[in-house]
């Protein structure tokens, strides 16, 4: 039997496949040589494409950085200077955003929903409708702060009655959620290579209607985060600056190993099975999940913290038996973990977990 490493059920970065891991093995490469602007270009092809309505209008741009990189440039290469941007925030993801704005200096008004509700449309609807100067909304697609999967359809609706642009943050659902690119008030969504693309972390990107570069100029402050300036010298495969060589080995064989298993879809389903698996098994062990039953995405669960644990004590006894979960956020650190099944997970690796949480669960019941 295989041993299997400590398994992360933590939204990103994951457990490694072998044939990934096996990729940062490669030759080393220079960045400036022919070999890696290919790889660069096959990169940004493959990326295209992992959502067939993205290939003929979007271009994906990558940047050196973690998911957060990828969400700042695009705020600060697209988010408008003039005009007031409307954030629909759910969660501590979508209040980064608006954090950003603000660093920025960018016009916005957020509409704050507490963490774990729903983003409030109606509410959109009206600060739309009342504030003419709206002409970008921005929201984050999977909210990992609870696991809830914002409803996309009725939002990119909304926007395409108000003629605004929407941003989105899909750095935890992109690869294993649909996401509608073919809908004509999608802009840009930024993601990263390390959460459901299974890579390593190092690389993130934006996908970017194409029509923005031609049409429009940059907004960027500074140099680094400018989408305009990656975008223009990747027409050829190069970066402005060094690229996480390694971390495009990683995205490159993690990208093949998605086509090979089938795509978004079968690992949206692959997510959902196991995440179905440890939902049922902790709500007959009497551990409620943290959301109302089918508001979360495929790969992101949260439960209230069982009846005599707290999260350190929860976390170490898992943590000793080869599983790291994940934390509530802020104030949610008292009351809630996260399992997220992203990444190299096997059947066995469940059901190990969830012996281990019925173990651990009825055992401290006992006492
Ligand atoms: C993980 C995550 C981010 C930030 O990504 P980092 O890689 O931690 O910088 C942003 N938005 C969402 C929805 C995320 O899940």
């Amino acid at each position: 039997m295989n041993k299997r490493p400590t398994i992360l059920l933590n939204p990103g970065p994951v457990t490694l496949t072998q044939r990934v891991r096996q990729s940062l093995l490669r030759e080393d490469m220079c960045h400036r040589e022919e070999d890696f602007a290919e790889l660069m270009l096959e990169i940004k092809k493959r990326l295209a494409r992992v959502y067939k309505e993205a290939v003929d209008e979007f271009e994906a741009v990558t940047v050196t950085g973690s998911g957060t990189c990828a969400v700042e440039a695009m705020i600060d290469s697209i988010a408008s200077k003039e005009h007031t941007t409307l954030v629909l925030s759910n969660g501590v993801y979508g209040e980064r955003i608006a954090a950003m704005l603000a660093a920025h200096g960018r016009p916005f008004r957020e509409l704050r929903a507490d963490w774990g509700d729903p983003i409030d449309l109606e509410l959109a609807r009206e600060a739309l409708t009342y504030d003419g100067g709206i002409r970008q909304v921005v929201a984050v697609h999977n909210e990992t702060t609870s696991g809830r999967l914002n409803d996309l359809a009725p939002l990119l609706d909304l926007c395409a009655e108000f003629e605004a642009d929407l941003l989105l943050d899909a750095v935890s659902s992109f690869g294993g959620e649909w996401i509608d690119f073919s809908h004509p008030r999608l802009l840009a969504v930024a993601s990263t290579g390390n959460k459901c693309l299974h890579g390593i972390v190092g690389i993130a990107f934006v996908m970017v209607r194409k029509t923005l570069f031609e049409q429009r100029s940059s907004h960027a402050d500074g140099l680094y985060l400018d989408l305009f300036r990656y975008q223009a010298t990747q027409i050829d495969g190069f970066s402005p600056y060094t690229p996480a060589v390694h971390a495009c080995f990683a995205l490159s064989e993690a990208l093949q190993e998605l086509e090979d298993q089938g795509g978004w879809h079968a690992r949206q389903k692959r997510y959902q099975m196991l995440s179905e698996q440890v939902r049922d098994k902790l709500a007959a062990l009497g551990v409620p999940t943290y959301l109302e039953s089918g508001a979360y995405s495929s790969m992101i669960s949260s439960f209230k913290l069982p009846r005599g644990w707290d999260y350190p004590a929860l976390h170490d006894a898992l943590r000793s038996r080869g599983f790291v979960i994940y934390a509530g956020q802020g104030g949610l650190y008292r009351d809630m973990f996260r399992i997220c099944t992203m990444g190299d997970i096997e059947d066995g690796d469940i059901v190990r977990l969830l012996q281990a949480m019925e173990e651990l669960i009825c055992g401290r019941a006992k006492q």
